[in-house]
């Protein structure tokens, strides 16, 4: 009789508060976002041969309508500025000299202020309660949970990031959590910020192998995804994709977009997005590599060198 009355109250308490599986965190009601398809593909390794997918150099250029190129043409100077003396004229010899006094301090080289662009919505896609996205396991035991690598690389961007004064937001801190693409999409959709936004989800790709087995061997490299057609996407996505392939000299496997079926989180951000593919975990020896902590640093500091580039120079 005593059981059968905890047993009531525990079947209570789980119809309230969701049993004792963790649950994603709630999503706010007024949030116009089409729930998960299970069905649909998230990231790189879930790509099947039934849709086309575009994949284009890194290295091809990319013009925006909406920022053309300045020509030398396009430079004209105001005559009355050009004979205002006031106006700060280089090399005219009829300025006063500058009194050194006057200068202004010299900033320490070591500490530049960083003028803040873009608020970096850092998304470490999938949790630990999603199932697979994980490699065989190593002789040694070892094996690589994707969550847990995307949680280092944003990590050590972070660390990155705050010595410089970029700004960013850390899409979803939490570890116990499943896929939860609407909420990441979500809270990054309705983050509040003065600056334009830049959805970045990091990832460790997977190639096609029977469960529990290493993949073929030849399948390895890095590829970024933007939105198809998105010329922003794609120009932030080719800035990625380069600074990768610099620092790691993994195979190069280019700027991928897919016409239809879209990743989630790449259709539903109100913001130029792009998600990173950093190498596959079911390819043994890749594997081998990510698991190192100075491989992941490296891969980490390539997307520092890419959002500082794009810091730098705007989409
Ligand atoms: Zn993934």
């Amino acid at each position: 009789m005593f059981k059968k009355i905890i047993d009531f109250f525990k079947r209570i308490f789980a119809s309230i508060f969701g049993g004792s599986k963790k649950q994603n965190p709630p999503i706010p009601s007024n949030v116009n976002l089409p729930n998960e398809d299970e069905t649909l593909a998230q990231d790189g390794s879930e790509i099947t041969p039934d849709t086309a997918v575009v994949i284009v150099n890194e290295k091809d250029p990319v013009f925006l309508d909406d920022d053309p190129p300045i020509r030398p043409t396009d430079i004209v100077l105001d005559p009355e500025l050009e004979n205002d003396n006031t106006g700060d004229l280089p090399n005219d010899p009829t300025l006063p000299t500058d009194d050194p006094n006057d200068d202004p301090p010299i900033e320490d080289p070591e500490t530049p202020k960083h003028q803040a662009r873009f608020l970096w919505c850092l998304d470490n896609g999938h949790g630990k309660l999603t199932a697979g996205k994980r490699s065989p396991k190593l002789p040694d035991g070892a094996r690589l949970y994707e969550y847990e690598f995307n949680r280092d690389i944003v990590k050590k961007i972070i660390t990155e990031l705050d010595k410089l004064g970029v700004q960013y937001y850390n899409v979803v801190p939490e570890v116990d959590i499943d896929n939860y693409l609407k909420g990441r999409v979500a809270r990054a959709n309705l983050k509040a910020s003065k600056l334009p936004k830049i959805f970045l989800s990091i990832h460790s790709n997977a190639a096609p192998a029977r469960t529990g087995s290493w993949a073929n061997a030849s399948i390895s490299g890095i590829e970024t995804w933007y939105f198809h057609n998105s010329r922003k996407g794609r120009k932030v996505a080719s800035v990625f994709q380069a600074a990768l392939i610099k620092a790691t000299n993994w195979k190069n496997r280019h700027i991928k977009s897919r016409p239809t079926k879209q990743f989630y989180v790449l259709r539903h951000t109100s913001m130029t997005a792009v998600l990173t593919e950093n190498g596959f975990y079911n390819n043994k020896e890749e594997c081998k590599l990510l698991l190192k902590d100075e491989v992941r640093q490296k891969i980490a500091d390539a997307h520092v060198a890419a959002i500082l580039k794009i810091e730098r120079q705007g989409i």
